[in-house]
């Protein structure tokens, strides 16, 4: 059975109750909203027990990353960008890549992208592969995240047809990814760059 005909079976993915969407009300409504919408930094939900599966079911196989496009397309989005925006996914190591076969912040952008009538694409790639970050102190993540972005040839090409980039991530727990991606695309002409994210801790 492949990933999608699982999601037509009739219990939730995440809670094993009967439901009558991709999961149930109940979990859904387990996941908190952010409010805040005036910072550079927008984020749709706050991470908790709830998200945390969701982003360790779509991150290791079987690799459920329906749910996050769900997670997308669900709600009435209380924010829009204008037309000339570019959603540009934060790029995972070629590691991860060899492994997953998708990166999900990609999965993640072109789904905003699509809900928001903006483009998604990928103008940054990563000049080395970084290890596992979550067992990480502050410290050791900054050290580790240091200059590891560049922008692609497209990105520089792009950089005067697009003044306004938006990152996009899965979560954002310090925001070091997001500052150094974000520290890449300014180098590349790139002026207040914001992020966009699922999960903010
Ligand atoms: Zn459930």
């Amino acid at each position: 059975m492949d990933n999608f005909a699982k999601f037509l079976s009739s219990s939730c993915y995440i809670c094993s109750r009967r439901k009558t969407d991709v999961i149930c009300d109940r979990c859904f409504n387990s996941l908190i909203p952010t409010s805040e919408r005036f910072s550079l930094d927008i984020a749709l939900y706050k991470y908790n027990e709830t998200a945390s599966k969701i982003l360790l079911m779509s991150k290791y196989p079987p690799y459920n990353f329906y749910i996050l496009k769900y997670l997308i397309r669900r709600p009435i989005l209380d924010f829009s960008f204008t037309a000339n925006t570019l959603l540009c996914p934060i790029p995972i190591s070629s590691l991860k890549m060899f492994e997953r076969k998708f990166n999900q912040a990609d999965l993640i952008s072109t789904e905003f992208a699509k809900k928001l009538g903006v483009s998604s694409h990928e103008i940054l790639k990563r000049k080395t592969d970084t290890k596992p970050l979550f067992s990480l102190g502050k410290r050791q993540r900054e050290l580790e995240l240091e200059d590891i972005f560049c922008t692609t040839r497209l990105g520089k090409f792009l950089a005067n047809k697009f003044q306004n980039i938006v990152l996009v991530d899965d979560l954002r727990t310090t925001g070091e990814t997001l500052r150094q991606a974000k520290q890449a695309l300014a180098t590349a002409g790139y002026k207040d760059v914001k992020s966009l994210t699922l999960f903010t801790t």
